[in-house]
């Protein structure tokens, strides 16, 4: 919108309506309405914009921005799909405002699913032949039951894989079949029997049902360890959300592992709920986001995206395990889901529920500033008690040479197969070894699109990027000296330590679960469906494994670096290692089995090792304030980081420059850097670091704004903004 052309005639009154696009661009522009059209804000239109049509949103005038006097290009279409909410296009706003984005990028998230506005096509679904032949396996039986309950359903309704349904429909169990034209969710049943609540959750149950019975806007910590039963209990005011007739949002740091949880939903409330994730199919994401449009997904599950669906009645907001960084979205808009979570809730007079064991020193702060509330749920259900942990110091029981396994975690591990439980090794690092360098020279492998290393991964014979995704081949020569196999794989990935663990356990049935061989949900339901059934005795995995599962039958965690996640000294890091290794240590002895954490440690004495090992996280995050509060580093102060990137670098390197210069002065802002980022080059390109740090009573926006304002950026260098940052790489 060319903002001077207003003022030239200011007698004109304002006409037409403005209109954001899902486009990164200043504002809005103005169209008029044709005699006949109806548009209001929110409406979904279709606009002209150069020679192209576009779909997007009649947004609200601003009272200080008057609408221009030129002459207008008419709307071609006002949509006949229910217009977006007054609380979502504040919350799109306010999403844009905060984290310095356009409005129209942030409008684009949610608008993801632009089909969902043209007419329903025609589906297909499932139906029971009555015949076939083929075995009846537990799976298979429940969708059959699921079908003579209702048919015909679409496949993501059923209680089974896509590959279970298809393996069914090959033995001529079940048919395709069209579905109506407009798919529903069948409506979670409130009243269907779940659990008996122990007298500790009915009571944290009650005051969450409380909350939701309000219809204001409030946020609660439900703060309990391990296996306490928090799913239970949040599930039982999603109850009661659906009673009141508005719908629930449950956001999950990550939907695909979430196998267990879904099968727990279903066990509570006698249907599926509807999904929302990046691996939808784009016909699912339509009827998903026409659903959740119409009011007919009642409980919507999802990451962090689904912040941005249009529900029109929002009743209750569940962050499950919001100290994630997953919820960190980091490019395109870079928001934390947790965060505008809260947001949204705001805007939609809504109570926001944060779930966690270990929740972050953000929440914390605010639960003891008195802006959030606390429930807690102190002890395991049903009289599970928590694992034991024990630090094994590596300097004192060294691995044999070339090893990574020290002697007690060896015999540990034996004995807990013996007993016929389950034991799992834990190692946040894909691959086989994070560095390949040549024995000869000294020369180390490394991507040459990043500052990274590369990754072998033994299988493929290949080493790998983690960053850019570059690979090649394992070099028979040093690319350096030339020297012939010379090259050797220093450190343990997972496929190393499942190489050692195939020598010292050779018939112990061994799983690897890492994202390289669990691509996505069908394949992460399979690896817990085979722990469940104790089809595996050992389980190796990244952090995929830490994630909220509930294995009866494991009884030993043995962690095979737990330093690792300390290594990276940024400002959350002990943090996040504590909230790591607490989640995989509550894997452990979850039923009648006691549980048993062994963490090798070169530095048992570190306070994370200590916090962990006597069960004392509030020690560890007094410790962490009385670090953080000094220095006014987050929560008792606000970060921002400028990332600047770009192709050439000495044109970075000077964009950098300038922004350091221009920083803002005043009182308690602090401006640190320009810095080469630790990774200074990512996928080609070069870059550099700035960080704003300011108290708590300084909005850092306005503070942003004016700096950017000051530096003229060229088009091969990206300035990019992170309030509140949680990567500083
Ligand atoms: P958390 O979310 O705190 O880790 P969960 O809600 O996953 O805990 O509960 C852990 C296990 O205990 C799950 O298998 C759950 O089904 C079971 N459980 C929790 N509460 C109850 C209850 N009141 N009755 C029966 N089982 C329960
Ligand atoms: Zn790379």
């Amino acid at each position: 919108m060319p903002p001077s052309s207003a003022s030239l005639f200011p007698e004109k009154p304002p006409h037409g309506v403005p209109v954001l696009l899902p486009l990164p661009l200043g504002g809005t522009y103005d169209y008029a309405v044709p005699p006949g059209l109806h548009a209001e804000p929110g409406s979904f239109v279709v606009v002209p914009l150069g020679p192209r049509r576009m779909l997007g949103v009649v947004w609200d005038r601003t009272p200080d921005a008057p609408a221009p006097a030129i002459k207008l290009r008419p709307l071609i279409e006002v949509l006949p799909a229910p217009p977006m909410r007054p609380a979502l296009r504040q919350f799109i706003d306010w999403v844009a405002n905060y984290t310095l984005s356009p409005p129209g990028a942030v409008l684009r998230m949610a608008m993801s699913a632009p089909t969902a506005l043209e007419k329903p096509a025609i589906r297909a679904g499932w139906r029971p032949t009555g015949t076939g032949v083929g075995r009846l396996t537990p799976d298979r039986a429940k969708v059959l039951e699921a079908l003579a309950a209702h048919s015909p359903q679409p496949g993501e309704a059923l209680p089974a894989t896509p590959a279970v349904l298809r393996g069914m429909a090959k033995a001529g169990m079940i048919e395709p079949a069209l579905l109506p034209a407009a798919p529903r969710f069948t409506p979670p049943d409130p009243e269907h029997p779940g659990p008996a609540l122990s007298e500790t959750q009915a009571g944290v149950a009650e005051a969450l049902r409380a909350r939701v019975a309000a219809h204001e806007f409030s946020v609660t910590l439900l703060r309990g360890v391990t296996g306490s039963g928090k799913t239970e209990t949040y599930l039982d005011a999603v109850a009661e959300c659906l009673r009141h007739g508005r719908q629930a949002l449950v956001l999950l740091p990550e939907i695909a592992l979430s196998s267990q949880w879904l099968a727990r939903f279903r066990a509570r409330f006698g249907c599926a709920p509807a999904l929302w994730h990046s691996e939808l199919s784009p016909a699912v994401r339509r009827d998903t986001w026409r659903a959740v449009a119409e009011g007919s997904a009642p409980v919507l599950v999802g990451a962090r995206s689904a912040l941005f669906l249009p529900f029109p009645d929002l009743g209750l907001i569940i962050v499950d395990e919001e100290h994630e960084t997953a919820f960190k979205q980091e490019d395109g808009v870079v928001y934390h889901a947790r965060d505008m979570a809260v947001v949204r809730a705001r805007f939609s007079e809504a109570p926001c529920v944060l779930v966690s064991a270990t929740p972050s020193l953000e929440t914390i702060a605010n639960v003891e500033a008195g802006r959030y509330s606390e429930l807690t749920l102190p002890t395991r259900h049903g009289g599970a008690s928590l694992p034991e942990i024990e630090v094994l110091d590596m300097r004192a029981h060294p691995p044999e040479r070339g090893r990574f396994l020290a002697p007690p975690l060896v015999e540990a591990i034996e004995a807990t197969l013996a007993r016929g439980e389950q034991a799992m090794l834990f190692l946040n690092r894909r691959g086989y070894a994070p560095l390949t360098l040549c024995r000869t020279c000294g020369h180390r492998m490394q991507c040459p699109n990043c500052t990274a290393w590369l990754v072998e991964h033994r299988a493929q014979r290949r080493l790998q990027c983690h960053h850019c995704g570059h690979a090649e081949p394992i070099p028979v020569r040093c690319p350096e000296c030339n020297a012939e196999n010379s090259l050797t794989a220093i450190g343990p990935g997972v496929e190393r330590v499942q190489e050692e663990a195939a020598l010292l356990f050779p018939d112990a049935r061994r799983l690897v679960m890492a994202s390289d061989n669990i691509p996505g949900p069908a394949a992460a339901a399979e690896a817990a469906r085979r722990i469940e059934d104790r089809e595996v005795d050992l389980v190796i995995g990244t952090q995929i494994v830490a994630k909220g599962w509930h294995f009866p039958h494991l009884t030993l965690v043995g962690v095979v670096d737990a330093d690792l996640g300390l290594a990276g000294g940024d400002l959350r890091a002990a943090e996040r290692t504590v909230q790591l290794l607490h989640q995989v240590a509550g894997r452990a002895g979850r039923a009648e089995a006691p549980g048993r954490v062994l963490l090798q440690s070169f530095s048992p004495e570190h306070p994370v090792m200590q916090a962990l090992l006597h069960h004392d996280l509030g020690a560890f995050v007094a410790e962490e304030k009385a670090q953080r509060a000094p220095g006014h580093w987050p929560p008792y102060g606000r970060l921002a980081a400028l990332i600047v990137s770009g192709e050439d670098p000495v044109e970075t390197a000077r964009i950098a420059r300038a922004l350091g210069l221009a920083a803002p002065e005043m009182p308690g802002v602090q401006v640190l850097g320009p810095a080469p980022a630790p990774l200074a080059m990512l996928r080609g390109r070069h870059r550099h670091r700035l960080l704003l740090k300011a108290p708590r009573g300084i909005a850092v926006q306005p503070l942003l704004r004016a700096w950017l304002a000051r530096v003229e950026v060229p088009n091969a260098v990206r300035v990019q903004v992170d309030v509140d940052p949680v990567s500083f790489l």
